[in-house]
């Protein structure tokens, strides 16, 4: 019998090709050195790339479930209906995700509407990364528009809190249990039609 995490493990690695729209959301860098140094991934395509180079392969995968539902929403619902939540997203180099942070209204507040700056001095520390909570091995990061560079705001679905997130992976595990209990039940339903053959025939 195949091991499921072998499954998923190729499943994973086949859905890591990137668009090359991932150069086009642009990392933040959080002070000058980070600014300066020749090795800072200075947008999502460089991110992916590092997390491969590092060989963190799961946080690749976070961050490319992340950006690619981001990209299909601004084709499917580009004005922005009821239902999406529209802000600046961090990335997280901890575990990979990509989204608007905790806590976000309530931190950026005044900032929400100053995003035509390209500096980080307008922002306020990024993170807590809403899946790990982590605040120090994170980016405010910005999508632009490919042509003329313009910054557009990150989306995703209102509710993609921690909780969502959470959610997602327990949904993803569920899913792999249920086949397994469809298995198993018609088995099961085999052996009892079996035994009650069985029964009959004595
Ligand atoms: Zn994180």
């Amino acid at each position: 019998m195949t091991d499921p995490s072998t499954i998923l493990k190729e499943g994973d690695v086949l859905r890591l090709q990137v668009s090359p729209q991932y150069a086009t959301i642009k990392i933040i860098p959080n002070n000058s050195s980070e600014a300066s140094d020749v090795n800072f991934p200075h947008n999502l395509h460089n991110a992916v790339e590092l997390f491969l180079k590092l060989g963190m392969v799961p946080q690749a995968v976070n961050l490319k479930d992340r950006v690619d539902i981001m990209l299909e929403r601004y084709k499917s619902n580009p004005d922005g209906k009821s239902g999406v939540r529209l802000g600046q997203a961090c990335v997280c180099w901890h575990c990979g995700a990509c989204g608007i942070p905790k806590d976000y209204a309530e931190q950026l507040g005044t900032h929400d509407h100053q995003q035509s700056s390209s500096s980080s001095s307008s922002l306020p520390p990024p993170g807590p990364c809403y899946q790990c909570n982590e605040t120090n091995q994170i980016n405010w990061i910005r999508v632009t528009t490919p042509e003329a560079g313009q910054f557009l705001p990150w989306i995703e679905e209102a509710a993609m809190t921690e909780d969502q997130a959470k959610e997602l992976k327990v949904k993803k595990e569920k899913e792999l249990i249920e086949r397994r209990k469809a298995v198993e039940a018609s088995v099961a339903a085999a052996l009892a039609e079996r035994d009650n053959t069985v029964v009959h025939q004595k």
